[in-house]
């Protein structure tokens, strides 16, 4: 299929997208311009622009295009922001971010899933910063961040990224058991206090770490 149809397609999902409640034109935007079937292995390119997530390597998926659109319309950010995400897993969610022109750092604990996130997100052009290891930790060295979005289901708020955001950043985490999970925004008002929203229902694959689940 070429290039064009793929590009077809992303505007009727972006369509569906609208319909389902995504308003915000710059995720849109973003949307349309990232290329998700480069982000999944061939066999699957038919499906690439379903609003359903898909398998990726190492028994992990990538989310489905509402939800990434949903997380990323909660994130609130501006070109230029520095945004930390955990769970780089296919890379896809890191490329819309950059495509919203975020400066991007990403963590992923598979090996083998960094790799590739890697090397495809450079393939593209996009110039995300990735790690390989433990994101319920964070990323220290280049905290704080204006956001940070976790796409695992957490067990609990991991409370060292609440801590590596600035004044006024925002979280996105998906917090639950393994059948669903609800999605938090929370705010960083000041040096100790942070406000909480709460958007139902999602379901993730499991955030695995150390203030996640066991592995
Ligand atoms: N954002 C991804 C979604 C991948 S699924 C995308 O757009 O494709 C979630 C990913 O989180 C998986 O790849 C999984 O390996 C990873 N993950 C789970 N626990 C993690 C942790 N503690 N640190 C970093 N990555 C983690």
């Amino acid at each position: 299929m070429n290039e064009l149809k793929f590009k077809q397609r992303r505007k009727n999902l972006v369509s569906e997208l609208r319909e389902k409640g995504i308003s915000d034109d710059t995720v849109l935007n973003a949307i349309l311009g990232v290329p998700r079937h480069k982000f999944i292995d061939t066999a699957l390119g038919e499906r690439a622009y379903e609003d359903s997530a898909l398998p990726i390597e190492m028994g992990q998926t990538i989310s489905q295009p509402y939800t990434v659109a949903r997380q990323t319309e909660l994130l609130g950010i501006r070109s230029g922001e520095k945004v930390l995400e955990i769970g780089t897993g296919s890379g896809y969610q890191a490329a819309i971010l950059c495509e919203m022109g975020a400066d991007v750092y990403s963590v992923e604990r598979h090996p083998e899933l960094y790799e590739r996130s890697r090397e495809l997100l450079r393939a593209l052009g996009y110039r995300a910063r990735l790690k390989c290891g433990d994101g319920t930790l964070g990323w220290s060295a280049y905290a704080p961040y204006d956001a940070i979005v976790v796409t695992a289901g957490a067990p609990v708020v991991p409370h060292e990224l609440t801590r590596q955001l600035k004044i006024g950043g925002t979280l996105v985490v998906p917090v639950g058991d393994s059948d669903k999970q609800a999605m938090l925004r929370i705010t960083r008002i000041d040096e100790n206090r942070y406000e909480e929203d709460s958007f139902s229902d999602f379901k993730f694959v499991p955030l695995i770490g150390k203030q996640g689940w066991d592995g």
